[in-house]
C-alpha cells in the first residue's frame, strides 16, 4: 500500500489523482490532501476517502468542516501551514503536488527535507526556484517524478538509457487555443476563447498558459532543472495532435518517443506507480489508424513571444525565471479577471524582466521577495495606464 498526500485535490490534476487512487484502492491510500476554496468537493472527499488531515485555504472554511466532521479522527488545518502539514504529513511517502503556482514552492521543499517522495505536476516551483529544488533532492536522496506529460514522456524514453547520450529533448506543444490565429488575429479575444483549449481539458491559468506559449516556456525551464540540461539542447516542436508526448533524441541520431492519447491520468498514474505500471481504468487506447496524419511545424518565436521570453529567463538564470513566472502568474490572474487583453499578458512580462537584475544563486528568501516585488510591480504598472 502507498500511502499519499495531495496537494491542490479539488483542481483539474487533484482530480485526476483523485481518479488513479479510487479505481486502485488495494494499492493507493489516501492520507492527507490541501484543497483552496471548494469545500463542496472536500466533503465528497472526506466521505469517500476519510483522510486523517484536511487543508483548506482560509480559517472560516477550515472551522465549517471541523463543525461537520469533528466526530471523525480527523485533523483540519488551513493557510500556508496547512499545506505544509499535508505535504510533509507522516504517514504519506508520496507527496502528488497538483497545487497552481509558486505557493507550491515551500511545502515541496519541505516535503523533500521530510523524505517524501514527490510526484510533481506544479511546474511553477521548478521554474522559480529549480536550483533549490534539485538540490534538496539530491541532498535528501529521495525521487522527483515528473507528472506534466511532456516530462513524464521524456522520462519514460529515458529509462534504460544513459543521460551522457542525450542530443537534445524535443518538447511538443499543441498550440493551444489560437493556435491557427495570427498575431493580428489575437488583438481583442475574449477570456472564454482562450479557455477552448482544443486538446487538453485543464485548470484556467494553464489553458491560459498554452494559449500564450508561456506554458511550453515554463516546460522548457522545467525540462532543464529536471533532466539537467543545458537550453540548447531543448527544442519545442508545434504538433497539433497531441499525439507524441515529447521525445529524446540521442547522439546515434535514434530518437525515442512516448505516444497516447490526451489522458493525464496516464502520466499520474507513472508517477505512482514508477517503475511499475498498473491498468488505466477506463482507457481510451491510442489508435493511430483513427489519425490518417499527424502535423509538425518549427515553433516560431515571434509569433509566441512567451517562449522566447522563457528561454532568455532561463538562460539569464539567477532570479530572472522567477520574474517570468511571477508576471506571468500576475498577469494571467488580472486577464482572467477581465482587466487587460490577452496580447498585454506578454507585454507585462516583457516589461517585468526588462526592468529587473539579476541576483546570481538566490536563496529561498530572496526568491520569495523578488517574487513578491514583481507582483507588486505588475500592479503598479497596470494602475499608470
Ligand atoms: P487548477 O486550477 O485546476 O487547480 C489548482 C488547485 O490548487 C485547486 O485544488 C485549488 O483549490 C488549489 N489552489 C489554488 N490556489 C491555492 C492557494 N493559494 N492555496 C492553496 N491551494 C490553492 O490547476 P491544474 O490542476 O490545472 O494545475 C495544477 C498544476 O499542474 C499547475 O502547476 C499546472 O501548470 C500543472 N499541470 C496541469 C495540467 C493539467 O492538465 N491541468 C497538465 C500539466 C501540468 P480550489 O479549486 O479548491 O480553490
Ligand atoms: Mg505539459
Amino acid at each position: 500500500m502507498k500511502y499519499i498526500s495531495l496537494l491542490g485535490a479539488t483542481g483539474s490534476i487533484g482530480q485526476q489523482t483523485i481518479d488513479v487512487v479510487r479505481n486502485h484502492p488495494e494499492q493507493f491510500s489516501l492520507v492527507a490532501l490541501s484543497a483552496g476554496r471548494n469545500i463542496d468537493l472536500v466533503r465528497t472527499y472526506i466521505n469517500e476517502f476519510k483522510p486523517e488531515l484536511v487543508s483548506v485555504h482560509t480559517k472560516e472554511d477550515c472551522d465549517t468542516l471541523k463543525g461537520e466532521f469533528g466526530h471523525e479522527q480527523m485533523t483540519f488545518m488551513y493557510g500556508e501551514e496547512g499545506l505544509v502539514a499535508v505535504a510533509i504529513y507522516e504517514k504519506a511517502s508520496i507527496l502528488v503536488n497538483a497545487v497552481i503556482g509558486s505557493v507550491g514552492l515551500g511545502p515541496t521543499l519541505q516535503a523533500i527535507e521530510a523524505g517524501k517522495d514527490i510526484a510533481l505536476a506544479n511546474k511553477e516551483t521548478l521554474v522559480t526556484a529549480g536550483h533549490l529544488v534539485m538540490n534538496a533532492v539530491k541532498q535528501a536522496g529521495v525521487q522527483l517524478l515528473p507528472v506534466d506529460s511532456e516530462h513524464s514522456a521524456i522520462f519514460q524514453a529515458l529509462q534504460g538509457e544513459q543521460e551522457k547520450n542525450i542530443e537534445r529533448l524535443v518538447i511538443t506543444a499543441s498550440g493551444g487555443s489560437f493556435r491557427d490565429r495570427t498575431r493580428e488575429q489575437l488583438v481583442g479575444v475574449t477570456v472564454e476563447e482562450a479557455l477552448n483549449h482544443p486538446n487538453w481539458s485543464m485548470g484556467a491559468k494553464i489553458t491560459i498558459d498554452s494559449a500564450s506559449m508561456m506554458n511550453k516556456g515554463l516546460e522548457v525551464i522545467e525540462a532543464h532543472w529536471l533532466f539537467d540540461l543545458p537550453y540548447e539542447q531543448i527544442d519545442v516542436l508545434l504538433h497539433r495532435e497531441s499525439v507524441i508526448h515529447s521525445m529524446v533524441e540521442f547522439h546515434d541520431s535514434s530518437v525515442m518517443a512516448q505516444l497516447g492519447t490526451p489522458d493525464m491520468r496516464v502520466p499520474i498514474q507513472y508517477a505512482l506507480t514508477y517503475p511499475d505500471r498498473l491498468p488505466l481504468v477506463g482507457r481510451k487506447r491510442l489508435n493511430l489508424a483513427d489519425f490518417s496524419k499527424l502535423h509538425f511545424a518549427e515553433m516560431d518565436f515571434d509569433r509566441y513571444p512567451c517562449l522566447r521570453y522563457a528561454y532568455d529567463a532561463g538562460k539569464m538564470g539567477g532570479t530572472m525565471p522567477t520574474v517570468l513566472n511571477a508576471a506571468n502568474e500576475a498577469a494571467v490572474a488580472v486577464f482572467l479577471a477581465g482587466q487587460i487583453s490577452f496580447l498585454d499578458i506578454e507585454m507585462l512580462i516583457e516589461q517585468a524582466m526588462n526592468r529587473h537584475q539579476v541576483i546570481a544563486h538566490p536563496d529561498l528568501t530572496t526568491i520569495r521577495e523578488v517574487d513578491q516585488e514583481t507582483r507588486q510591480l505588475i500592479h503598479t504598472l497596470l494602475k499608470k495606464r
